[in-house]
């Protein structure tokens, strides 16, 4: 892969990015838009009032609904993603529930194609209780296996790409294709690559989630989410679980991911960087029997619908003792040991810690190490890791 080369869309994204939706002159000349903190808004007569209210996803009515600051925020991830609208939430999982909760019924069955974000698999105990059932599918993915495990009562389909732990990629435009051709609604969440390196939408898909806590706000300092939709699916979403489950995202948080969409085109690059050159020095290791990134993925090569990778991935560690594994991320003195990823500093986790996910559904190897390099000097981390496996 060359990474010199810029995705599709780059210099209209970065332009996005950096003035997309703004306009300082509305606003004293201000480069940066108003953090508007208010939780309500008035109207000059009440009949303004009363016709404001006939659409609160996107007039200023109250700010559970719409929020100038934090539609700024929407209108820019809407752009990103060459999507018709966009909903922020509180978090990644506020968006994700909004859309299972309003789009799903008691009956249905959802189908999940790779390995999914594990808390979207604990939502599924309130889907039970609704008698929504489901099929998880974590084998390498082909169109075969997903019509194997599509029913009749299947509403929808939801799957992350590449998979934020097995680094598994799918074939967007072929899966969406099929899933339209049956009435699924089909769900993306793109958080690994954000809208910067796959557009889903483009590919066919109906629903793109994301969690900004990651990449897109970068900074460790944020946890917020958003949905890019078609104006129907969002219409649902907005007044069938927005509003009524509240997971609303404040104007502060969203005015920081407005000051992190500025830089995010350029931390994507050195993040992808130095993952490329950290996987290519490290591949060969004797103690390493796997790397998950998707430079190394076959279908990567095959199917090109990510235009670029970013700085997280995966080493499968050559051993069957958790203490060993232990033992390595200990010895990390650069990458710290936390949750979470695509922040500016550099972490590793493995993911056999986790009582809350039932029986090991991700059905992933003892070994597996998810690394997410942060912006730090790349030699420095190059040393750390080659370092800390030495010692095992
Ligand atoms: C973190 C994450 C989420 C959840 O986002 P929050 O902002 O933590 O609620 C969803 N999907 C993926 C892939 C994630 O990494």
């Amino acid at each position: 892969m060359n990474i010199k080369q810029s995705p599709p869309f780059w210099n209209e994204d970065i332009q996005i990015c950096l003035h997309g939706s703004e306009d300082s002159n509305a606003y004293f000349g201000s480069v940066n838009p108003p953090v508007i903190l208010s939780s309500l808004f008035t109207y000059p007569t009440f009949s303004k009032l009363v016709e404001a209210m006939q659409d609160l996803s996107c007039n200023p009515v109250y700010s559970r609904g719409t929020n100038p600051t934090v539609q700024f925020l929407e209108l820019k991830l809407a752009a990103l993603e060459r999507g018709e609208l966009c909903k922020c939430f509180g978090s990644g999982m506020g968006a994700i529930s909004a859309c299972l909760f309003s789009l799903l019924q008691s009956g249905d069955h959802i189908v999940f194609v790779n390995n999914i974000y594990g808390p979207v698999i604990n939502l599924l105990q309130y889907m039970k209780k609704n008698n929504i059932s489901f099929s998880y599918i974590t084998e390498e993915y082909s169109i075969e296996i997903v019509k194997a495990h599509i029913q009749d009562n299947t509403k929808m389909i939801y799957f992350e790409s590449p998979a934020t732990m097995s680094f598994n990629m799918i074939h967007i435009k072929e899966l969406c294709d099929y899933a339209r051709s049956k009435n699924i609604i089909t769900l993306c969440d793109n958080t690994y690559a954000t809208p910067l390196f796959q557009k889903p939408i483009l590919l066919g898909c109906d629903i793109v989630a994301h969690s900004l806590t990651k990449y897109i706000g970068g900074h460790s300092d944020i946890i917020a989410g958003a949905i890019i939709t078609t104006k129907q699916l969002f219409t649902k979403i907005f007044y069938e679980a927005y509003l009524p489950l509240g997971s609303v995202l404040s104007p502060l948080q969203a005015s920081l991911c407005i000051r992190s969409l500025r830089t995010l085109p350029f931390r994507l690059k050195r993040h992808e960087e130095s993952a490329i050159k950290i996987v290519t020095t490290l591949k060969e290791h004797s103690k390493i029997n796997n790397i998950g990134h998707p430079i190394f993925m076959k279908q990567f090569h095959e199917l090109g619908e990510l235009y670029s990778s970013t700085g997280l991935f995966s080493i499968n560690i050559d051993t069957n003792n958790i203490i060993v594994i232990n033992q390595f991320l200990d010895n990390l003195q650069f990458f710290q040991k936390g949750v979470s990823w695509g922040g500016f500093e550099s972490l590793a986790i493995s993911p056999h810690n986790n009582d809350f996910i039932p029986n090991n559904i991700h059905k992933l190897p003892l070994g597996i190490i998810r690394l997410s390099v942060g912006l730090e000097d790349v030699n420095m981390l190059i040393d750390d890791i080659s370092k800390s496996l030495d010692m095992i």
